[in-house]
Parts: C-alpha cells; sequence; structure tokens
C-alpha cells in the first residue's frame, strides 16, 4: 500500500520524497477531504501527531509540522506514520501503544504505521542500493536510527 501511494506521486526516484510537498499540495487535490493542520504544544503536550481517519485529517505538533517543511528526518517519518495511520486505520485517533503482548506485532497499529513509513520513505529498492544506515538516512532524509531499523528488518525478513 505504501508504494503504490508513494508510486501514484510520480517525482525523481533518485531523489529523496518530497513528504511536506505531498501532503501539503499533492494529496489535497486527489483527496478533497484530506487536511494536515498543527496545533501547539500546549494542546498536544508529548504527541507528536494526531490522525482522525474518520475526518481525513492529520495534526502534528508545531516543532513536527516545522521539521517536516524544513526536511528534518525525525518529523518527516512521524509525518508518514501519521499518513500510515490515516490510511491504514479506520479507527480515530490511532495513537495509543497497546500494552505489549496483547496481540501478535503485525496487527499492532503503530508497528504497522512505523512500516509504513519505512516504506514510504525508504523503499526496499533504494535500501538495496543504499545498505548502510549513514548513506540511506542521507539519501531518504531520515534519522540514521529509523535507516538503522528498516535495513535490520528488511534483513530479517530477507528482503535485503
Ligand atoms: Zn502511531
Amino acid at each position: 500500500m505504501a508504494s503504490g501511494l508513494r508510486n501514484s506521486f510520480r517525482c525523481d526516484p533518485e531523489k529523496a520524497f518530497p513528504l511536506y510537498q505531498y501532503l501539503e499540495l499533492e494529496l489535497p487535490k486527489v483527496w478533497p477531504d484530506f487536511y494536515l493542520g498543527s496545533k501547539g504544544l500546549d494542546e498536544m503536550g508529548d504527541d507528536h501527531g494526531w490522525t482522525f481517519p474518520d475526518k481525513a485529517e492529520i495534526w502534528l505538533r508545531e516543532d513536527v509540522y516545522d521539521g517536516l517543511r524544513t526536511d528534518r528526518g525525525r518529523d518527516r517519518f512521524t509525518a508518514a506514520h501519521e499518513l500510515g495511520h490515516l490510511v491504514l486505520h479506520g479507527c480515530p485517533l490511532a495513537r495509543s501503544r497497546r500494552p505489549s503482548g496483547e496481540l501478535p506485532l503485525f496487527r499492532d497499529s503503530e508497528w504497522q504505521a512505523d512500516n509504513f513509513a519505512g516504506e514510504f520513505l525508504m523503499p526496499v529498492e533504494v535500501v538495496r542500493k543504499f545498505p548502510d544506515p549513514w548513506t540511506l538516512a542521507a539519501e531518504c532524509v531520515v534519522s540514521e536510527q529509523a535507516a538503522s531499523v528498516r535495513i535490520n528488518e528488511l534483513r530479517r525478513e530477507r528482503f535485503i
């Protein structure tokens, strides 16, 4: 689903995905109800993002929104994670982490949103080309930590 959505937006495959431009300009053209907004720290507190799939809204905390706009890796990943909730999950505000052990990992909505974000920002073909966290992070404009998790995940699943 992540690669389908990514590929439906024509962009230079050699460059990092222009996530801010996509969410602010391109996605509303094909999905008029979609809205990306930001709210202050006073309202959102420790939460970096809120997603309301029933209203097609994503809200990012002000500093996270700024980070998305200025290509900060960690905030790009958060925005892609929220996009994952929006397209994968029907329940509103799919944010809270369930206590571990309650259900299989792949059924956990946080795990699913993280994996969506990983595939969306670091497609498997790109990871094959740059299978080290530093280069991958630079190429895809994500944090080295996110790049490292992605590489390990794909190695474990034997995709690379
Ligand atoms: Zn989440």
